[in-house]
């Protein structure tokens, strides 16, 4: 089976592909000094704000903020996910991808599920063909030959082994179709004795194909044609087909429109065709799960804005909140996230049949931006007419204004919350910063990722000593090696400090080729979004050695005021009580080091 692709793979993708050559092929370079510019592809622009690094291997843009590797650009620009990215850049430089578990590339056996699927989308269709009573359903529910036909609906006959007799005839059929999850095992060993060991998981069911950005056939939803249960039935997980990230529709609405300007997000299959049928075609819906934030990063990196349409119903409203909860962390500016709440017993599908595109699209333009119904609903589970129903409107809203990644976008949010509470905008601001316990402060100034709000980078000033010894060491890993012993450094009880001990051993045991490989390896993990903004402002440092230096330097002063610290700490005990022998040993522990450190003299 295919696994995940390992670590060590990505590194050396990373070192054999050149960023300069992967984006000169999408857009016009042009040298300057020692980095290229060019008009941002992300965005508007007359002059050119957008730079690329070859010694980074890392691009920037001045004018947006977009930024990231070689990989990360071209998901972005080709929209397309991390594997696709991955075998993209893979072809080019001439490698293999490799999985783990197995060292050669998978594209045989993968193959061979997607030929199941397709055979199989293609068996369902012409079932439905013959199969009276489900051609009558779909008319009743309003569906054209055309949009059958577009979105390849089909029908799975009412047999426990009508695509097994098909397809599965020998081991090796049966056990691709079970990867493809097609078809079932028998569980008890009472039944398997019964007969064969495998039947079809969908059965009397309309079949609704799911297909990846590339149009292949990757899973199905299916339906009852009665009222029997479960109403909805997914393929399970395969190699191919991850519920989590994929929504139904996407590449029927790449079809149909070339350059897709929003996408609204509903909760069924039948609603996603009643709603391309309307000339609406650039809904897509969820495939059982809430929206996951994969589902918001693949969303957002084809359009600017989101739609979510739910039931007004307590179980929409539900899950609108749960929608809301994961947008959080993804707004920014240029960025739209808005919620229309259809009236109670309406969905897309009856709604949009009964009263047309038009007017289904005026509700669109009238849904609630995210604001707007964050603070509507915060205001109802709060009371902001009282004080105290103030108070708690902000506790409510303090975790998902913290989750949000723009100062911009959390300002204006702020200000608008500001309003409703009847409060200024700076003090609201002290307030949703302020009460938090001790340990909380300290992982908002450190590397706390997604979760915590990022605090701004130190431009200037020596504020931050640990991260600044980060953010060189992602300008410059190969300054590690230089770094000398960093055993001191562990005792340091400071936000950040696992983190920077970690980078300095990972690198000396496994340097990576340039900062590029470092996001690269951090890719999947809380802090790659703080790293990443560290790779993005400016290093004014001009190499490796002065690199370690410097690094070296802010360790020592680190250990040292940690050593100060905790001396004083101890000095000040004794004055109420006798020190422990522990205790007094360590005084005389720390004062070495304080020694050590005056004898090399100050850091710098
Ligand atoms: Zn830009």
């Amino acid at each position: 089976m295919a696994g995940r692709i390992p670590q060590h793979f990505i590194d050396e993708l990373i070192a054999r592909t050149d960023i300069i050559e992967v984006i000169g092929a999408r857009v016009q370079l042009k040298k300057a000094g020692r980095e290229y510019k060019a008009c941002c592809p992300f965005h508007d622009e007359k002059s050119p704000s957008f730079t690329v690094s070859a010694d980074k291997q890392f691009y920037h843009c001045f004018g947006c903020g977009a930024h990231g590797t070689a990989l990360g650009f071209v998901m972005e620009y080709d929209h397309l996910g991390f594997v696709e990215a991955v075998e993209e850049l893979a072809a080019r430089a001439g490698l293999e991808v490799v999985r783990e578990g197995g060292s050669a590339a998978p594209s045989q056996p993968h193959d061979e599920l997607y030929v199941a699927l397709e055979r199989a989308a293609l068996f369902f269709r012409q079932s439905l063909s013959g199969e009276a009573k489900a051609r009558e359903y779909l008319a009743k529910r309003g569906l054209t030959a055309d949009i059958i036909q577009r979105f390849g609906i089909g029908f799975a006959p009412a047999r426990w082994d009508a695509l097994l007799d098909r397809y599965g005839t020998t081991d090796d059929e049966r056990q691709v179709l079970l990867r493809a999850g097609l078809i079932i095992e028998r569980q008890s060993d009472a039944t398997r004795a019964q007969g064969p060991g495998f039947y079809d998981r969908f059965r009397d069911r309309v079949m609704f194909p799911i297909r990846d950005t590339r149009g292949r056939t990757i899973g199905f939803g299916g339906r009852v044609l009665d009222g029997s249960e479960p109403k909805y039935l997914n393929s399970p997980e395969t190699e191919l087909f991850h519920k989590g990230r994929e929504l139904y529709g996407l590449f029927e609405c790449r079809q149909a429109t070339r350059s897709l300007q929003r996408l609204l997000v509903v909760e069924g299959y039948m609603d996603v065709v009643s709603l391309h049928q309307a000339g609406i075609t650039y809904a897509v819906a969820t495939l059982g799960t809430a929206t996951t934030p994969d589902h918001l990063q693949r969303i957002f990196r084809l359009v600017g804005e989101v739609v979510f349409c739910f039931d007004g119903d307590r179980a929409g409203r539900a899950a609108a909140w749960r929608a809301l909860e994961n947008a959080v962390g993804e707004v920014k500016q240029g960025r739209q996230v808005r919620f229309l709440f259809l009236p109670e017993g309406h969905d897309p599908d009856t709604l949009v049949q009964q009263e047309g595109a038009e007017a289904f699209e005026a509700r669109l333009s009238s849904a609630l931006p995210l604001s707007d119904y964050m603070i509507r609903e915060l205001s109802a589970r709060s009371d902001p007419s009282s004080v105290d129903g103030r108070a708690k409107l902000v506790e409510l809203a303090r975790p998902l204004i913290r989750r949000i990644p723009s100062d911009v976008y959390c300002e204006l949010l702020i200000a608008q919350l500001a309003e409703a509470v009847r409060m200024p905008a700076a003090r609201l601001s002290e307030l949703l910063r302020a009460d938090e316990s001790p340990s909380v402060q300290r992982s908002e100034t450190s590397f706390a990722g997604r979760t915590a709000r990022p605090v701004p980078l130190p431009i200037a000033g020596r504020g931050n000593l640990v991260r600044q010894a980060i953010s060189l060491l992602v300008h410059h890993p190969a300054a590690a090696a230089g770094v000398g012993d960093i055993e001191a450094l562990a005792a340091v009880d400071r936000p950040g400090v696992p983190l920077l001990i970690e980078l300095l051993a990972q690198f000396r045991e496994d340097p990576p080729s340039s900062t590029a490989a470092v996001l690269e390896r951090w890719r999947d993990r809380p802090d790659h979004g703080p790293l990443s903004r560290l790779a993005a402002a400016e290093c004014l440092v001009p190499d490796a050695e002065a690199a370690a230096a410097e690094v070296r330097s802010a360790i020592e002063k680190l250990v040292a005021e940690d050593a100060q610290w905790r001396l004083a700490a101890l000095q000040d005990k004794a004055r109420g009580t006798e020190l422990t022998a522990d205790e007094k040993l360590e005084i005389q522990s720390l004062i070495r080091t304080l020694a050590q450190t005056a004898r090399r003299g100050p850091a710098k």
